[in-house]
């Protein structure tokens, strides 16, 4: 080996930089490795949402909820076919985790938000609106607190010993994406075990579609360009189980009006799913519950197309107290994703919506909110909010890639099991978005947060207190 270190983590978003600094404090040494330029993958791109169970800010607003709560609404979205002892795991850890983010800086803002599929408001989000401001005090703390980090280190393959134990990887070190072969190959030695945090594959076109076929390339993706399958495969081929590979999550908040998440993903998320609601153009009318799990609105959006089966985008409106929740709103509206009008009609003509219709159906929104009832599609109402005044923000919407529920499958230590065997692949250990099944058939929003930090943490605690072999 050119280099030894106790645990080796391969990957720096929330799972990486979760398992490193975890498994830092229990003494170990540390070298964190990723084959991008800059560190923290999916994991700095995103809203920097947790779903927390039982937090402080819940609490405070009088929210009544418990890990049995969350379980139940991640069960209902994931249709049944969720891990359940990884995902109770998950919930559990969920406070926790959520103090000892702040501990190391993390910072949310004062309020709980509800999103869709969770049966009550229980997400937190960083007052940056972004994972960044979690990954970035996770790598300011990982620095000082001695971790090696690595970038343009790419994994290439598994070394194990004669016994079959993973004693370390082979890496390119000066690895420039997306070329192949650059860099100096090295080897990386791992005393106590390697725990894989390389995210899922929605940017890579070939084997997405591998997997579900109508996943091409006419859907842009939320993903860094380094979400690709190539460590999935690596321990694929020392026998780790691939599960739930074709369940691949759609992001319904998205807009064919930008590239990749853009400035409507939280614009959407935080303003018109929650205040607003979406309506299909050429009638006006609603056509979907706007804050059920991501699969159900991704899955009703995509029926929007026309005779030649070409989208027909729908499109989600709020008013200014409703947006005035979301930071993208100034970019979306300087780039045209977000489209202001004084009044409903204006906002008709601007895309091509029937007016009266339009109005129409407003006058029913304003009417359910009233009876605090969603009788056509049983959206839950504890924060709607009627829709009686202008100005008007309209968001053009359609799904992008967003997020692998497949991976690797592992056990309740983060141990990946060997597909033959069904036992742990000694010392491979894997967290986030690379391992399968917590989510079932569709992860709902702001879980990924909660299942990076906690069951790297874990991964991070267990490999640290794991037997040291001699290398
Ligand atoms: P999670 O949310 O599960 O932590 P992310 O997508 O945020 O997942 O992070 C995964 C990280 O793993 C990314 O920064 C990505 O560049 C890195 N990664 C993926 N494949 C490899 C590889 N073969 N070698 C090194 N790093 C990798």
């Amino acid at each position: 080996f050119d280099e030894i270190v106790d645990v080796l983590v391969i990957g720096s978003g929330f799972a990486g930089m979760s398992a490193a600094l975890q498994a830092k404090e229990a003494g170990a040494s540390v070298m964190v490795i990723d084959k991008m330029p800059v560190f923290g993958g999916n994991s700095t791109i995103n809203g920097g949402a947790m779903a927390v169970a039982g937090s402080k800010l819940q609490a405070k607003e009088g929210i009544k909820d418990s890990v049995d709560t969350m379980v139940a609404d991640m069960l209902k979205a994931g249709r049944g076919m969720n891990d359940v002892e990884m995902l109770k795991l998950v919930c559990n850890g969920t406070a926790e985790s959520c103090q000892w983010l702040e501990a190391y800086g993390v910072e949310w803002k004062p309020f709980v938000q509800h999103f869709g599929g969770h049966s009550l408001p229980r997400v937190l989000q960083t007052v940056q609106s972004s994972g960044a401001g979690i990954i970035r005090p996770l790598i300011k703390a990982a620095k000082q607190h001695g971790i090696e980090m690595r970038n343009q280190t790419k994994l290439e393959s598994f070394v194990k010993d004669p016994a079959g134990r993973v004693i370390g990887v082979q890496v390119r070190d000066g690895y420039y994406f997306p070329q192949e072969r650059t860099g100096k190959m090295r080897l990386i030695g791992a005393r106590k075990g390697v725990i894989m945090a390389t995210g899922g594959f929605s940017r890579d076109l070939e084997y997405r579609q591998m997997q579900q076929p109508e996943l091409n390339g006419d859907l842009d993706s939320t993903n860094h360009p380094g979400a690709t399958s190539e460590a999935l495969k690596q321990m694929m081929l020392i026998g780790a189980n691939p599960i739930h590979l074709d369940q691949i999550q759609l992001g319904p908040w998205a807009s064919p009006d930008e590239k990749g998440f853009g400035t409507a993903s939280q614009f959407n998320t935080i303003a018109t799913y929650p205040s607003g609601i979406v309506v299909d153009v050429r009638t006006g009318e609603r056509f979907f519950n706007e804050l059920a799990d991501r699969k159900a609105r991704a899955d009703a959006i995509m029926t929007r197309r026309d005779d030649q089966g070409n989208p027909v985008y729908p499109v989600g409106f709020t008013n200014a107290k409703g947006a005035a929740q979301a930071q993208t709103l100034e970019w979306g509206l300087k780039y045209k994703v977000i489209q202001k009008a004084d009044t409903l009609e204006e906002l008709a003509a601007l895309y091509q919506i029937p007016a009266k219709a339009l109005k129409a159906q407003v006058a029913r929104w304003n009417d359910a909110v009233k009876a605090g009832e969603d009788k056509e599609f049983g959206r839950p109402m504890q924060k709607a909010m009627a829709l009686e005044e202008g100005p008007w923000y309209g968001v053009r919407m359609w799904p992008k890639v967003h997020y692998c529920m497949g991976g690797v499958k592992v056990n309740t230590q983060s141990q990946v099991l060997h597909l033959v065997s069904n036992e742990p692949i000694d010392g491979l250990y894997a967290a986030g978005e690379a391992t399968g099944g917590i989510h079932g058939a569709s992860r709902l929003g702001a879980c990924a947060v909660a299942e990076g930090v906690v069951t790297g943490r874990n991964a991070g605690r267990i490999c640290a207190a794991s037997a040291a072999i001699e290398l």
